[in-house]
Formats: structure tokens, C-alpha cells, sequence
């Protein structure tokens, strides 16, 4: 249920419906919106019907239902964007389009060095780069782990840049959140309940990639279990799925992001790197993202594709990273956005 509060209620009036929530079993979350505060009451879907009785309180203006299966993503109950603040004069979800950027995996330091200096100077705001890998086959490179964790936070600080790295296990959230500032939930754990509800507990930002296999209802939900366990600060990405279509790696599901705008205030972000896992696509599809409204994109950029440990046919060089960055200006300027 929402509990919708009047244009200026006092705060001890939204405290006391606070209180009155936690007394009847739920969990309260308050929403604080430009104009006005709602309180999201979460809890068992069956006793809801005794909310209904906060409409007697002072201050209440209506309790709502909510009808999607996600609440605290929906746009019923936050109809206001979520900006989600990554660093200092760094943040996905407003007027400028986010570019987050770098290499697949860390493999040294020097190529994660190289790596920031050449995407910062492009224009990219965050960078990127796996240590913990999830791959296919278990005698594929699965990453440096903490010794790539560290080596990521030494480049980001070379080049004064935010960094983000996938987390697999739910052990690791929190030495990774002490390196980095944004924590990654990869495709293949989209669906990790335990992960999202540990990462959820997490003060960072949380980048959720959408699983090759699942509906965006079923996205939002996978949001919902981190915004349940309090994190407020979910970034989505649509990173393709399959289909029926081998010409590429995913199918980049364009369409997505005009419906994930439309049902939920969290920002969200393309990767066309995996979704197409070929370099040459990778542009246009970014252009495409933008004009179809994302907040932002990943890319994978790489010093020498064709030596990567990993994704090196869908890795940028540092020179078409740069030509990229200058094909999407137009058209994030077409969509009334900055770089
Ligand atoms: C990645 O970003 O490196 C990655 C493994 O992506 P995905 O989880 O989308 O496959
Ligand atoms: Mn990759």
C-alpha cells in the first residue's frame, strides 16, 4: 500500500503513520518527492486491507494499493526519477547521459592505467573493469580477484574516475564495497536472491544487469529485492537477451528502455557490448540507446582487443572508443542531454 501524505504535513504527522505501519507488521519506506511525501507500507500482500485504516490519520491524504508486483521500483510509488549519485559530480538519472567504460577484466596495471587515462580523456565518467569473472567454461580466465579489485581502484584514482566491478559472491560484498564505487550484479545473477539481498544491505550504488532469460517483470522484481533491504540507489541495465537470433551475441532489447522508463524511476543503462558482442556494432546501437531514452552506457574498451583475456572481439580500441563518443554527442544532444 501507498500512504499518500497531504502537501505539508508536518514531519511528526508522517512519523507517527511510520510508527502506526511498523505496529501493523509492515515495513515502512518513506519516499520524500518535491512536493510530497509518500510512505510505501510493505509486507504481506494478504493482511493489507488493516492499512487502509492509516486514512484516518492526521496529515493522510489516501491509502492506495499498489497493483504492480514490484512496489518500491514502481513508478506508483515514486512517480519523480531517481538520480542515483555515484561520486562527486558523477550521477546516473538526470539531464546528463552517463558513459561508464573500460575493459571486460583487469589484467594488469598497466593495461588498466592506459585503459583510464585514454576513456577519461573520450569523455567517460566510470570505469569499469571485472575482477571476479563469471565465464562459461571454468578453464577460461576467471579474473585477478583482489589483486584486480586493487589495481582497478589505483587506475580510477590516477585518473580520478569512480570505478565499478562485478560482485559473484555474497561474501564478497563488502570487501569489494570498500574498493569500489559502484557494485555490479552480473547477468547470470540477476536471480541470486541471497546476492541481491546482501548487496541490497549495501551503502553503494548497484548496477543490475538484466539476465539473458528475463522479462523486465521479472527485472524490476530482482530491483525490488535490493530496494526491500534498504538500498535506494539501483541502476538498471539492459545488456541484451536471447532469442533466436545467432548474428550477434544477445539480442539488444531496444524496446526495453522506453518500458523500464515508463514502469520505474530507477535510471537505466545500455551495455550494446554484450548485448551485440561484436566492436563494430557497438556504436550504432549506442546511438540507438540514447535516442531510446537510457540514462547511460557501458562499454567495453580494451588497449589491444585481440590480446584480451576476455570479450575482445567486442572490445573498442582506445581510438574508435574516442570516434564513438563523438557519433553519440549528436544524438544525446537530440535527446535533450549533455555528455
Ligand atoms: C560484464 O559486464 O563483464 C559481464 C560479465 O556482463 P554480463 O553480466 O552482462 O554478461
Ligand atoms: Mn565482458
Amino acid at each position: 500500500m501507498i500512504i499518500v501524505m497531504k502537501k505539508g504535513a508536518a514531519p511528526k504527522e508522517g512519523r507517527a503513520v511510520i510508527g502506526r505501519i511498523k505496529e501493523l507488521g509492515y515495513t515502512p519506506h518513506p519516499i520524500h518527492g518535491k512536493e510530497r511525501t509518500v510512505i510505501g507500507a510493505i509486507g504481506d500482500e494478504r493482511g493489507k486491507f488493516v492499512l487502509q485504516t492509516l486514512e484516518s490519520l492526521p496529515g493522510v491524504e489516501r491509502v492506495v494499493p499498489i497493483l504492480k508486483p514490484y512496489k518500491l521500483a514502481s513508478r506508483e510509488v515514486k512517480p519523480e526519477r531517481t538520480v542515483v549519485r555515484i561520486a562527486p559530480g558523477v550521477a546516473v538519472g538526470g539531464h546528463r547521459l552517463l558513459v561508464i567504460a573500460g575493459p571486460c577484466s583487469v589484467e594488469s596495471e598497466q593495461q588498466m592505467i592506459s585503459t583510464a587515462l585514454a576513456v577519461k580523456l573520450a569523455g567517460a565518467h566510470v570505469l569499469r573493469g571485472g575482477a571476479w569473472k563469471p565465464r562459461t567454461s571454468p578453464y577460461a580466465f576467471q579474473g585477478l580477484e583482489l589483486k584486480g579489485l586493487k589495481i582497478l581502484r589505483k587506475a580510477g584514482d590516477r585518473a580520478e574516475m569512480p570505478v565499478i566491478t562485478e560482485v559473484m559472491n555474497p561474501q564478497d560484498v563488502e570487501a569489494i564495497a570498500e574498493y569500489s564505487d559502484v557494485l555490479q550484479v552480473g547477468a547470470r545473477n540477476v536471480q541470486n536472491f541471497t546476492l541481491l539481498k546482501r548487496i541490497g544491505k549495501s551503502k553503494r550504488p548497484i548496477l543490475l544487469k538484466r539476465g539473458m532469460m528475463t522479462t523486465i517483470t521479472e527485472f524490476l522484481m530482482s530491483a525490488e529485492y535490493c530496494l526491500s533491504e534498504g538500498s535506494r540507489q539501483v541502476i538498471l541495465c539492459e545488456r541484451g537477451i536471447r532469442t533466436f537470433e545467432d548474428s550477434t551475441r544477445n539480442t539488444l532489447d531496444l524496446s526495453a528502455i522506453p518500458v523500464l522508463r515508463e514502469r520505474t524511476h530507477l535510471p537505466v543503462v545500455v551495455d550494446p557490448s554484450h548485448a551485440t558482442g561484436v566492436a563494430a556494432y557497438v556504436p550504432p546501437m549506442s546511438c540507438a540507446a540514447v535516442a531510446a531514452g537510457a540514462d547511460g552506457l557501458m562499454i567495453e574498451v580494451h588497449p589491444t582487443p585481440e590480446k584480451a583475456l576476455s570479450d575482445g572481439p567486442q572490445s573498442l580500441t582506445f581510438e574508435k572508443f574516442a570516434d564513438m563518443m563523438a557519433i553519440v554527442r549528436p544524438f544525446v544532444e537530440a535527446a535533450g542531454r549533455a555528455l
